[in-house]
């Protein structure tokens, strides 16, 4: 896999675990608003009104006590003023529950209570007309203390029952809260680590790519890695109408040091030129080993003149190697063949069989020299 399709996977890679922990957060977000607003405002509003309408028997109930003292006295304005607010009380209390999450079964007999103190209230009213009216005040006190009763119950029970429930509630949500938020954490974390496991079996592929790419004894390109920059190079130089050159470079007589040296130390040796070939080149321009002691320098946009320059450079800086940098008691020389192709028709095959031509010719020529196609 390509550099190039890696990133792409990877940003492919990011952009889903991005989204999904996007949804996961909306989703925690959408679930942590709901649950707020189910356990907090509705319960709460609706203990409000159950506080409030508490008030409405500790009222009447004062009120009755008066009517009752040695000095009777029918506060007319509270009474008729609770004759109006309880019955809108218990209509909002009864509305609030509906609408709630409680089990109607478990408010079922407070608010039957609740509606019998409604179904009443026409004939208190009736009452405290006819205590205006001049009338005893026991009938309206029998009545007024059996509604203060009913409205005490029903009111208290109610108010533990939301309590017992809201608590309860929010012990749920908050328990589904960390259950979702564990969901949550887990499911990142499997992404993740597949994600990891992804990018771990994308690297090892690209290694084990760069490994066949490269040659063992010297780490530098092998031939397959040098035809495949070869078709780029050549492609980019046709592109832009510039000169690519190509250089052979095969070290002279080797045979002979190897076998008067033995094989290993013909390898430091092989691994020394290498290293000068590096040291000679320029950050452009690529170096494979291609056989044994055979090199290819591609030059990207440079021309014969430029080519030769660098040939020469590497065949006097191999000359004057010695023994500590190539790891054997003993001179080495190269030789170079150099091609140079610009535009259309110059085709990498030619460009390159031209510089093992020259090549060729070099060692022909006594060894240890240039030529050029
Ligand atoms: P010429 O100047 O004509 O190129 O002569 P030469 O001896 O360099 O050429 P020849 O092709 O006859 O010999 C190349 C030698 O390179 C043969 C082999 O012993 C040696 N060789 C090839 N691969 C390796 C390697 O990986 N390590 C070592 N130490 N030697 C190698
Ligand atoms: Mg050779
Ligand atoms: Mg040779």
């Amino acid at each position: 896999m390509s550099q190039r399709h890696y990133r792409a996977l990877s940003w492919q890679m990011a952009l889903g675990f991005t989204l999904l922990a996007g949804v996961c957060a909306l989703a925690i977000g959408f679930y942590m608003i709901n649950a707020r607003q189910h356990v907090g405002a509705n319960y709460a509003a609706l203990v409000a009104d159950v506080v409030r309408a508490q008030q409405h028997p500790v009222l009447l109930r004062h009120t009755l006590d008066r009517l009752q003292s040695p000095t009777p006295q029918l506060d007319q304005e509270r009474l008729e003023n609770l004759l109006w607010r309880i019955p809108q009380h218990i209509d909002g209390v009864t509305y609030g529950l509906e609408r709630s999450q409680l089990d109607s079964g478990a408010y079922a007999s407070a608010l039957d209570r609740l509606r019998r103190v409604e179904e009443q209230m026409p004939e208190l009213q009736h009452h405290i007309d006819d205590v205006l009216g001049g009338a005893a005040p026991d009938g309206l006190t029998r009545l007024g203390y059996v509604i203060e009763n009913e409205l005490s119950w029903a009111y208290s029970e109610l108010n533990e029952l939301i309590h017992v429930a809201a608590a309860e509630q929010r012990l749920t949500m908050e328990r589904l809260t960390w259950a979702i938020g564990a969901l949550v954490v887990l499911v990142l974390m499997v992404v993740g680590g597949l994600m990891l496991a992804l990018l771990r079996l994308h690297r090892e592929r690209e290694a084990v790519k760069r490994l066949s790419l490269a040659d063992e004894l010297t780490g530098l390109g092998n031939r397959r890695y040098l035809l495949e920059v070869a078709g780029r190079l050549h492609e980019q130089s046709l592109r832009n109408n510039q000169p690519l050159s190509i250089a052979l470079l095969d070290l002279d007589l080797f045979k002979e040091l190897n076998d008067s040296l033995g094989h290993p130390a013909g390898d430091r040796v092989l691994k020394a030129f290498a290293n000068a070939i590096q040291e000679e080149i320029r950050q452009a321009d690529f170096v494979a080993r291609i056989g044994g002691e055979e090199f290819c320098i591609l030059m990207p946009d440079t021309p014969s003149e430029g080519a030769f320059e660098l040939a020469e450079r590497i065949r006097h800086h191999i000359a004057g190697l010695t023994e500590p940098t190539l790891g054997a008691p003993t001179t080495l020389t190269v030789s170079l063949g150099l091609a140079t192709g610009q535009g259309q028709g110059s085709h990498f095959d030619s460009l390159y069989s031209r510089a093992d031509k020259a090549l060729y010719r070099a060692k022909a020529n006594g060894r240890n020299c240039t030529r050029v196609a």
